[in-house]
């Protein structure tokens, strides 16, 4: 591995396709250990948790269903703010036990008005894993139930996040090199 360029910036080598991986399996055996039987749903957020989200399902060892959402966000009315709003959402959550998949919680802005709309439905259990977390960032306070890495506050790319559309398909992690 090494300094590669997307677009007009240069980004480092971070974390390891291998390091990923067997993060991921322990996330997936600890989530496997403790909702045994629960059958729980599980809820990707597109676009950038797609690979995340095939990776941990694969390692998981107990029964359970996936659905992918994108969530939109738009102008609500002038006291809500920016609102945001799930697309793709077809199952009931009532009484079930959810695991939302992230890829990563920087702010924790889109969490903090997702999380509530979700509450609303009464599931069993809301569980939150995301691969990432970037603790100095955090505005919105949120609880990741089972997290992969925690990270400082630079931006990262690869293993299905983005820099202006490219990159996704990096099986490891970059961190941008920040110009002089
Ligand atoms: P939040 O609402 O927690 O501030 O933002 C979460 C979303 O911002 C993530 O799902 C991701 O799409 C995007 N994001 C945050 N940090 C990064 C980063 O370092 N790289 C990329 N590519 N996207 C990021």
């Amino acid at each position: 591995m090494s300094v590669i360029k997307v677009h007009d910036k240069q980004f480092t080598p971070y974390i390891t396709a291998d390091k990923l991986q067997s993060r991921i399996q322990e996330l997936a055996a600890a989530i496997s250990n403790d909702l045994k039987g629960e059958k729980p749903l599980f809820i990707a957020i597109l676009n950038g948790s797609f690979m995340f989200a095939a990776d941990i399902f694969k390692y998981l060892t107990i029964e359970a269903e996936i659905s992918f959402i994108k969530l939109a966000s738009y102008k609500g009315m002038k006291s809500t703010g920016t609102v945001v709003q799930a697309i793709g959402l077809d199952e009931d959550l009532f009484g079930r036990t959810v695991v939302i998949l992230e890829d990563i919680v920087d702010t924790g802005k889109t969490l903090s008005q997702f999380l509530p709309q979700l509450e609303h439905q009464q599931p069993k259990k809301l569980l939150v894993t995301s691969l990432l977390t970037k603790p100095e960032a955090m505005k919105y306070p949120i609880n990741i139930d089972y997290l992969g890495f925690s990270v400082p506050n630079k931006f990262l790319l690869g293993y299905g996040l983005d820099y202006d559309g490219l990159g996704r398909n990096l099986p490891e992690i970059y961190q941008l090199v920040e110009q002089a």
